[in-house]
């Protein structure tokens, strides 16, 4: 048996009376890259902010190596190994892409480790480290993704949630986020868990997906046979 790391069971999370998540229950074990596709408004941000620690669900379990870590605040969740890529990025566009950094290992103390792993992360981004003083508002968007994939690597984690990576950028930045996806996973055994509304990409990288719709997991298998499920070619791979 693979070991989970993170398991949800019976999730259900509210923004007040609207019920977000009905009862979501869905496992990532350690090595995979498991993708979460789903509509518009079928609740794939707010499964992510419910792990992550930035909303508390009213009903279920969440748990991280079999820790539960429901209702937990991020900087918690953060620290046990947990980094979140929010939807839209959210780099600091004042500071430069090295300060970027340094802001996302703001729960690292050693210097040098922090060198490292900026160093660690101009390996994997070369353009990063061509734009090493450049504002990151100045960049492209998917620079500016890059960076923020770049500065949730900051704290080395073992799980990584990623929020619509390839939203709004061009076919070719797209293949370069969704290549370092899979190498971080082959390389360092990051383990991930990616929303993507580009249900294709997503299923083509991932080892297994689950489907989301109105706040409710509707399929959930290999990714490869997800892919071929004509009810979601229809929903969400574009074919009638
Ligand atoms: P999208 O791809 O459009 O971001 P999603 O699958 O990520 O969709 P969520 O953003 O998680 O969906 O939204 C799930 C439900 O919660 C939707 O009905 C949405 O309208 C509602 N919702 C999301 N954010 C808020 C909020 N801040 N306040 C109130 N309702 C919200």
């Amino acid at each position: 048996m693979p070991e989970a790391m993170l398991e949800l069971n019976d999730v259900h999370t509210y923004y007040d009376h609207i019920h977000a998540l009905k009862g979501v229950s869905m496992t990532v074990n350690e090595g995979e890259i498991v993708a979460l596709i789903g509509g518009n408004g079928a609740g794939k941000t707010t499964t992510l902010r419910t792990v992550s620690g930035m909303m508390k669900p009213r009903q279920g379990a969440v748990t991280m190596n079999g820790v539960s870590i429901a209702g937990i605040p991020a900087h918690h969740i953060l620290k046990m190994g947990m980094s979140h890529v929010p939807e839209g990025r959210r780099i600091f566009k004042d500071l430069t892409v090295r300060e970027n950094l340094d802001v996302g290992a703001y729960s690292v103390t050693d210097r040098s480790l922090i060198e490292h792993r900026i160093q660690e992360g101009f390996t994997f981004f070369p353009r990063l480290k061509e734009r090493e003083n450049q504002l990151g508002g100045t960049m492209s968007g998917g620079e500016q993704q890059m960076l923020a994939i770049a500065r949730a690597l900051m704290v080395a984690p073992k799980l990584l949630l990623l929020d619509e990576p390839s939203m709004g950028l061009s076919p070719l930045f797209v293949e370069a986020i969704f290549d370092i996806i899979v190498k971080l996973n082959k390389e360092r055994g990051t383990t991930v868990l990616l929303v993507e509304q580009n249900a294709n990409m997503a299923l083509s990288i991932a080892h297994r997906a689950y489907v989301l719709q109105t706040g409710e997991i509707k399929l959930s298998g290999n990714a490869a046979d997800i892919a071929q499920d004509e009810s979601v070619r229809k929903a969400y791979l574009g074919e009638d």
